[in-house]
């Protein structure tokens, strides 16, 4: 995970280390803005500005992602200001654009382009890791009424933790046939990512069952693993 420093950080006050095992959430913002005709530089320096203006010390956010995918550090593991009243149990993650208004955040294509949105996750995992209290991610919105992270910005999926990828597009345009859907009903979410093919191949093979509650017996992710490993190492020796 590389996050970069702001170049010329205005701090004008000093900031206050959060106590790590007080923070609950990590709270997506939006900038509302887009900023897309500027450098990446150019755009954190203007954010920046904004809120020095504002009054307060430095920057808001905790950290910052921008659509190329840069991270910057803005406040880091001091207390922010992205959520008025109760930044000691908050880290605020300021995406760039405007997600009310735009899908992807500058203009009507799509989506948030995926460039963001795997720093994004990058990003949620490493805070993850290093408070582990930091459980739930929210939208600001969860927290204060108002429409921030805005209406098109992708919160379901950033709850996930899921980078997109080759794996995520072949699983959208797989239709799965009814009959099969109870069969593989629990190779979900719990399942380590990039491993669900091979599970499902285990279940064809017999390899697992599994019952009401989900495989008969629990299997842990290092049971998954080597499931996968196992098979794997069938087909290689299966001649085609
Ligand atoms: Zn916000």
């Amino acid at each position: 995970m590389k996050i970069a420093k702001i170049p010329n950080q205005v701090i004008t006050a000093a900031l206050q280390p959060l106590k790590l095992e007080k923070i609950k959430v990590i709270a997506l913002h939006h900038w509302a803005a887009s900023l897309a005709n500027m450098t990446s530089v150019q755009a954190i320096k203007e954010v920046e500005r904004w809120h020095i203006q504002k009054g307060w010390r430095a920057i808001g956010y905790n950290y910052i992602v921008m659509f190329d995918g840069t991270v910057y550090e803005g406040r880091g593991l001091n207390l922010g200001a992205g959520v008025a009243n109760r930044n000691d149990t908050v880290i605020s993650v300021g995406f760039q654009g405007d997600f009310e208004r735009f899908p992807n955040g500058s203009n009507s294509t799509k989506r948030m382009l995926d460039t963001q949105f795997n720093a994004g996750v990058a990003l949620l995992q490493w805070l993850q890791q290093k408070v582990p209290t930091a459980k739930n991610i929210v939208g600001h919105r969860d927290l204060q009424a108002n429409s921030c992270p805005g209406r098109f910005f992708p919160l379901d999926e950033f709850k996930t933790l899921r980078p997109r990828g080759s794996n995520d597009n072949k699983k959208e345009d797989f239709i799965m046939p009814e009959d099969l859907v109870r069969k593989y009903q629990f190779v979900d979410s719990n399942i380590p990512h990039g491993l669900e093919n091979e599970l499902r191949e285990a279940i064809d093979l017999g390899i697992v069952s599994y019952g009401d509650q989900g495989f008969a017996p629990m299997l842990s992710e290092r049971d998954v693993r080597t499931i996968v490993w196992c098979v794997r190492a069938a087909k290689a020796k299966i001649p085609k």
